[in-house]
């Protein structure tokens, strides 16, 4: 079984993340896509906005009744700091005979030179990645040993970030389709990003 990888902060999760989830499944054939917020992101400044619980819990509503997308809280449980390598490992000795396939944006992409261990965890999953608006993905500055595990994939390109989303909801204006609509009802009733 082939089992795509989005791991992320989701704070909040939007339609870029399903949308970028939906054209890596697809052009890679992978039979399902498990999205997986990070405890604490390595490569960001400042803490998540929502609680770990939040947005573990608008993960799990965006991907209600998809039947490819799962939500994982292995990094969530784990806490920490969530290192990719450290995910992998664990999940190859939970889901023995999955082949996992690192699904990132083209922001991501670019520093995965500075990812822990990378070379390491490059010999045990590949990667798609997917351009987004604001970020080319510059695979000269990629390191060598990724080329051949790496494969580009084009998306409809989606000017939507969380946080955009969160300036949005500090401003009081809408983010209505820019999130799934659970994900709205979600947002909207717990008062998240109001300030
Ligand atoms: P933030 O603005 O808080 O950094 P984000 O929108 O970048 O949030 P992340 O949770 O940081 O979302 O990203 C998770 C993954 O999804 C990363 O690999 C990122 O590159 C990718 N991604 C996020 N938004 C898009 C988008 N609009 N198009 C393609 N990929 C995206
Ligand atoms: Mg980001």
């Amino acid at each position: 079984m082939q089992v795509g990888i989005m791991g992320g902060t989701f704070d909040p999760i939007h339609i870029g993340h399903m949308v970028a989830a939906e054209t890596a499944r697809e052009a890679g054939g992978l039979d399902e896509v498990w999205f997986i917020p990070s405890a604490m992101p390595p490569l960001k400044n400042g803490e998540p906005s929502a609680s770990g619980e939040q947005r573990l819990e608008m993960v799990y509503r965006a991907v209600d009744f998809q039947p490819y997308f799962r939500a994982m809280d292995i990094e969530l449980e784990r806490g920490g700091v969530s290192y990719s390598i450290d995910t992998v490992r664990e999940l190859q000795a939970l889901y023995p005979g999955r082949a996992f396939t690192y699904i990132i944006g083209a922001d991501r992409l670019n520093d995965l030179g500075s990812w822990r261990r990378v070379e390491e965890l490059a010999e045990l999953v590949s990667f798609i990645g997917l351009e987004r608006p604001g970020h080319l993905i510059d695979a000269a500055s990629l390191p060598s040993f990724i080329s051949g595990k790496l494969r580009i994939v084009q998306m409809p390109q989606l000017d939507v970030s969380s946080t955009d989303i969160r300036g949005r909801r500090a401003a009081g204006r809408s983010i209505r389709f820019l999130v799934p609509d659970k994900v709205y009802s979600f947002i909207i009733r717990n008062h998240l990003y109001e300030t």
